[in-house]
Protein backbone atom coordinates (compact mmCIF):
# COMPACT_ATOMS: atom_id res chain seq x y z
CA UNK A 1 0.00 0.00 0.00
CA UNK A 2 1.37 3.48 -0.89
CA UNK A 3 0.23 7.21 0.10
CA UNK A 4 0.78 10.00 -0.65
CA UNK A 5 1.42 12.48 3.03
CA UNK A 6 1.49 16.12 1.19
CA UNK A 7 2.13 17.81 4.36
CA UNK A 8 2.85 17.16 7.88
CA UNK A 9 -0.96 17.54 9.09
CA UNK A 10 -1.42 14.32 6.40
CA UNK A 11 1.74 12.53 8.54
CA UNK A 12 0.00 12.67 11.64
CA UNK A 13 -3.96 11.75 10.65
CA UNK A 14 -2.20 9.16 9.11
CA UNK A 15 -0.84 8.15 12.43
CA UNK A 16 -3.82 8.73 14.63
CA UNK A 17 -5.67 5.87 11.96
CA UNK A 18 -2.73 3.63 12.41
CA UNK A 19 -3.59 3.87 16.40
CA UNK A 20 -7.72 3.74 15.49
CA UNK A 21 -7.23 0.60 13.53
CA UNK A 22 -4.40 -0.62 15.74
CA UNK A 23 -5.07 -4.48 17.43
CA UNK A 24 -4.35 -5.15 20.85
CA UNK A 25 -0.61 -6.22 20.18
CA UNK A 26 1.36 -5.70 17.77
CA UNK A 27 5.12 -4.46 16.64
CA UNK A 28 5.84 -1.80 13.90
CA UNK A 29 8.56 -0.74 11.87
CA UNK A 30 9.03 2.49 10.98
CA UNK A 31 11.71 3.25 8.19
CA UNK A 32 12.98 6.58 6.83
CA UNK A 33 15.94 8.70 6.99
CA UNK A 34 16.45 11.64 9.74
CA UNK A 35 13.54 14.35 9.25
CA UNK A 36 11.17 11.74 7.23
CA UNK A 37 8.39 12.17 10.00
CA UNK A 38 8.96 9.16 12.14
CA UNK A 39 8.58 11.20 15.18
CA UNK A 40 5.59 13.23 14.04
CA UNK A 41 4.06 10.08 13.02
CA UNK A 42 4.20 8.03 16.34
CA UNK A 43 3.61 11.48 18.71
CA UNK A 44 -0.12 11.28 16.62
CA UNK A 45 -0.40 7.84 17.31
CA UNK A 46 0.50 8.25 21.30
CA UNK A 47 -1.64 11.46 21.48
CA UNK A 48 -4.89 9.71 19.12
CA UNK A 49 -4.74 6.61 21.93
CA UNK A 50 -5.79 9.01 24.63
CA UNK A 51 -1.51 10.12 25.78
CA UNK A 52 -1.57 14.31 26.96
CA UNK A 53 1.37 14.27 27.91
CA UNK A 54 4.78 15.20 25.87
CA UNK A 55 6.30 12.38 23.30
CA UNK A 56 10.22 12.93 23.29
CA UNK A 57 12.18 11.10 20.82
CA UNK A 58 13.78 8.55 22.38
CA UNK A 59 16.92 9.21 20.48
CA UNK A 60 19.36 8.96 23.37
CA UNK A 61 17.42 6.73 25.89
CA UNK A 62 16.90 4.69 22.64
CA UNK A 63 13.16 3.52 24.73
CA UNK A 64 10.29 5.49 25.71
CA UNK A 65 7.59 3.88 27.44
CA UNK A 66 4.39 4.85 27.50
CA UNK A 67 0.62 3.90 29.44
CA UNK A 68 -2.25 4.68 27.95
CA UNK A 69 -5.53 3.06 29.34
CA UNK A 70 -3.80 0.24 30.87
CA UNK A 71 -1.80 -0.51 27.67
CA UNK A 72 1.97 -0.30 27.53
CA UNK A 73 3.28 0.83 24.56
CA UNK A 74 7.13 1.31 23.70
CA UNK A 75 8.22 4.08 21.09
CA UNK A 76 11.99 2.85 20.51
CA UNK A 77 14.51 4.74 18.29
CA UNK A 78 17.33 2.69 17.49
CA UNK A 79 19.41 5.86 15.52
CA UNK A 80 22.39 5.15 18.39
CA UNK A 81 22.74 2.08 18.38
CA UNK A 82 25.83 0.53 18.57
CA UNK A 83 25.87 -2.99 18.27
CA UNK A 84 22.53 -4.78 18.53
CA UNK A 85 23.52 -7.10 21.50
CA UNK A 86 22.73 -3.59 23.32
CA UNK A 87 19.04 -4.54 23.17
CA UNK A 88 19.93 -7.34 25.20
CA UNK A 89 21.52 -5.26 27.35
CA UNK A 90 18.82 -2.75 27.24
CA UNK A 91 16.73 -5.67 27.68
CA UNK A 92 14.38 -4.74 25.36
CA UNK A 93 13.58 -8.24 24.22
CA UNK A 94 11.21 -8.37 27.52
CA UNK A 95 9.99 -4.85 26.92
CA UNK A 96 8.81 -5.75 23.69
CA UNK A 97 7.25 -9.42 24.61
CA UNK A 98 5.30 -7.52 27.83
CA UNK A 99 4.70 -4.27 25.40
CA UNK A 100 1.25 -4.64 24.07
CA UNK A 101 2.26 -2.03 21.23
CA UNK A 102 5.44 -0.80 19.88
CA UNK A 103 6.94 1.64 17.38
CA UNK A 104 10.48 1.04 16.43
CA UNK A 105 12.66 3.59 14.37
CA UNK A 106 15.76 2.87 12.69
CA UNK A 107 14.76 -0.83 13.05
CA UNK A 108 17.42 -1.50 10.20
CA UNK A 109 20.04 -1.00 13.27
CA UNK A 110 18.85 -4.44 15.45
CA UNK A 111 18.60 -6.15 11.94
CA UNK A 112 18.73 -10.18 12.98
CA UNK A 113 17.62 -9.56 16.42
CA UNK A 114 14.31 -7.68 16.97
CA UNK A 115 11.26 -10.04 16.02
CA UNK A 116 9.27 -9.90 12.98
CA UNK A 117 7.52 -6.58 12.30
CA UNK A 118 3.73 -6.66 12.06
CA UNK A 119 3.85 -3.97 9.88
CA UNK A 120 6.73 -1.55 8.27
CA UNK A 121 6.02 1.89 7.53
CA UNK A 122 8.70 3.41 4.75
CA UNK A 123 8.52 7.39 4.11
CA UNK A 124 10.57 8.94 1.78
CA UNK A 125 10.51 12.35 0.66
CA UNK A 126 8.16 13.40 -2.32
CA UNK A 127 7.81 16.94 -3.75
CA UNK A 128 7.77 18.88 -0.42
CA UNK A 129 5.92 16.12 1.25
CA UNK A 130 6.18 12.19 2.27
CA UNK A 131 5.15 9.27 0.63
CA UNK A 132 4.05 6.35 2.57
CA UNK A 133 5.07 2.60 1.81
CA UNK A 134 2.84 0.12 3.80
CA UNK A 135 4.12 -3.98 4.11
CA UNK A 136 2.18 -6.51 6.16
CA UNK A 137 4.83 -8.71 7.76
CA UNK A 138 2.20 -10.95 9.30
CA UNK A 139 -1.57 -11.43 9.17
CA UNK A 140 -1.96 -9.16 12.34
CA UNK A 141 -0.36 -6.60 9.92
CA UNK A 142 -3.00 -7.85 7.08
CA UNK A 143 -5.73 -7.85 9.07
CA UNK A 144 -4.29 -4.39 10.27
CA UNK A 145 -3.28 -3.18 7.00
CA UNK A 146 -7.21 -3.97 5.71
CA UNK A 147 -8.85 -1.89 8.40
CA UNK A 148 -6.70 0.90 7.19
CA UNK A 149 -8.12 0.83 3.93
CA UNK A 150 -11.32 0.28 4.92
P1 LIG B 1 12.19 11.58 12.09
O1 LIG B 1 11.69 11.06 13.40
O2 LIG B 1 11.84 10.69 10.94
O3 LIG B 1 13.66 11.91 12.11
P2 LIG B 1 10.63 13.94 12.69
O4 LIG B 1 9.23 13.47 12.84
O5 LIG B 1 11.40 14.21 13.93
O6 LIG B 1 11.43 12.94 11.75
O7 LIG B 1 10.67 15.27 11.82
C1 LIG B 1 10.01 15.31 10.62
C2 LIG B 1 9.92 16.71 10.10
O8 LIG B 1 9.25 16.66 8.86
C3 LIG B 1 9.13 17.63 11.00
O9 LIG B 1 9.68 18.92 10.90
C4 LIG B 1 7.73 17.60 10.39
O10 LIG B 1 7.06 18.82 10.53
C5 LIG B 1 8.02 17.34 8.94
N1 LIG B 1 6.99 16.50 8.31
C6 LIG B 1 6.40 15.38 8.80
N2 LIG B 1 5.55 14.85 7.91
C7 LIG B 1 5.62 15.64 6.80
C8 LIG B 1 4.98 15.59 5.52
N3 LIG B 1 4.11 14.61 5.21
N4 LIG B 1 5.29 16.55 4.63
C9 LIG B 1 6.17 17.54 4.94
N5 LIG B 1 6.81 17.63 6.13
C10 LIG B 1 6.54 16.69 7.06
MG1 LIG C 1 12.75 10.38 15.09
Amino acid sequence: MIQALPDESATRAFGARLASTSPKRGLVFLEGDLGAGKTTLVRAFLRALGHHGPVKSPTYTLVEPYEIGGRRILHCDLYRLADPEELEYLGLREDLDDATLALVEWPSQGAGWLPVPDLVLSLTPQGGGRRLALTAGSDVGRRWMARLLE
